[in-house]
């Protein structure tokens, strides 16, 4: 159960980890991503604004009608222009540039530059100069299929190739007019290519940040798993062993405790069990009777006394020694216990002297016991190898006299003198006293 549940934690702790490392891959890669296609973004926007810029020029020119410039050595008439010149009242030659001728040596210029590149091109170009290369002819050819776009775009290793779509204007007619173009038409575009080093620099240095990003994530996330189930870990151990400690702690005092008890019975008994007949003692039998007195008396019940003693005990000590002696006195504390009642208390109260308390008994119902025990005495042999024994006992009766005892000694000091009474009168006999 307990290594259940660190599992279970473990396994938390764990999946948490899971979930929060993944999550932040996630952001990183996220974040990777949104930097590229905003830097993708922003090298369109720089490629419209000189596409514009360009567009506004053709405008310009378009709305002029076309402008006319001094004629010089480096400058030929346009061939595919109809009204390609004019003269000044000075008879100066005047050549006229057309949008389409301006665009093309504007490109020309930037083109020398080295850094941007424009052309102008169409699918169908009247000048071969303007033919469309493998890139400009997929952007035509996609403005052809997507009348609504105005723009293609596509990064290479080394560039950002740009095209945006030009339409028909009136000024185009002039030389394409027999081409079938119409106003409003997409048949060419403009290119524009910038070089994308700075950029490549950027995306590269991107990418290799977030890996090492995703790298430190991913160590960190083991190095914390690793710590956590090591502490998880220890934390349990650290409770088994407390528990364990417990445990031996509750063992030990559990022993204690069942010796401390067997002691306490073992104290008790020696208190109160006589140690060699192993019957209750003179001291228990005070406590006990004094209690069944007391009862007797107030419930108004016979209660009746035989106090036993060993008729010339003496005499067997002496002959057969005290080993024998203390043989016999077992003997007859059997033979007692065996004769009277469970109910009844029966006690060694003195060296070969027994009492035995007998409830609810009247004097008359104790000397029936008492003679069927001398009878069972007198008859027992006590044999062995070494001797042939017989004894007898004599006896001394009282009963309870509600009236005028007050305390069990008064019944015991009559039952006492009974006995001596038996004694004078010979022995293993039962006297009773007259209370
Ligand atoms: P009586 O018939 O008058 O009672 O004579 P008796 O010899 O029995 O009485 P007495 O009081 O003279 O002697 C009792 C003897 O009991 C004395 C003592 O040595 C012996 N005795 C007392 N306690 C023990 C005991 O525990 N073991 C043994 N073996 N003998 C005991
Ligand atoms: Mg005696
Ligand atoms: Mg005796």
């Amino acid at each position: 159960m307990k290594s259940f549940n660190k599992s279970v934690i473990i396994f938390l702790f764990l999946l948490s980890i899971l979930f929060g490392t993944t999550f932040i891959l996630y952001y990183i890669n996220i974040s990777k991503i949104q930097y590229v296609e905003l830097s993708e973004k922003s090298l369109k926007q720089e490629a419209i604004a000189h596409f514009q810029n360009m567009i506004d020029t053709r405008i310009w020119n378009a709305e002029h009608g076309g402008i006319y410039v001094k004629a010089n050595s480096s400058l030929e008439l346009n061939k595919y222009l109809k009204d390609n010149h004019t003269f000044t009242k000075d008879n100066e030659l005047l050549i006229k540039i057309n949008p389409a001728w301006m665009t093309r040596q504007i490109s020309e210029i930037a083109n020398k530059n080295g850094k941007y590149y424009y052309k102008i091109t169409s699918l169908n170009p009247i000048n071969p100069n303007n033919k469309a290369d493998a890139f400009e002819t997929e952007a035509l050819n996609y403005f052809k299929t997507n009348k609504n776009e105005k723009y293609y775009t596509r990064i290479e290793d080394n560039s950002f190739n740009f095209m945006g779509s030009l339409e028909v204007k009136r000024a185009c007619l002039e030389c394409h007019a027999e081409q079938d173009y119409v106003l409003g038409d997409v048949r060419g575009g403009l290119r524009v290519t910038i070089p994308i080093d700075n950029y490549n620099e950027k995306i590269m240095l991107i990418k290799s940040n977030s890996l090492s990003l995703t790298a430190a994530v991913i160590f960190i996330a083991l190095f914390i798993s690793v710590v956590v189930v090591y502490f998880i870990n220890s934390i349990y151990k650290r409770q088994e062993t407390i528990e364990l400690l417990n445990t031996n702690l509750e063992d030990k005092i559990k022993n204690r405790t069942e010796e401390l008890e067997a002691s306490v019975k073992k104290l008790n008994e020696l208190a109160t069990i006589d140690f060699l007949t192993k019957i209750p003692n003179r001291r228990y039998f005070f406590e006990l009777g004094n209690k069944l007195f007391s009862l007797a008396k107030r419930d108004k019940t016979e209660l009746s006394l035989i106090i036993i003693d060993v008729d010339f005990f003496k005499k067997i000590n002496d002959e057969y020694g005290h080993f024998i002696g203390d043989e016999v006195l077992k003997v007859v504390s059997q033979t007692i216990q065996n004769t009277i009642r469970s109910s009844d208390l029966v006690a060694r109260i003195g060296g070969e002297e027994f009492i035995v308390l007998l409830n609810e008994t009247s004097c008359d119902g104790a000397y029936i016991i008492a003679e069927k025990l001398r009878k069972i005495v007198e008859e027992e042999n006590y044999t062995s190898e070494a001797f042939d024994i017989s004894i007898t006992i004599s006896m001394g009766i009282s009963c309870l006299n509600n009236k005028d005892d007050n305390e069990l000694d008064d019944i015991l000091i009559r039952a006492d003198e009974a006995l001596y009474s038996s004694k004078r009168n010979g022995r293993n006999r039962v006297s009773i006293s007259k209370a």
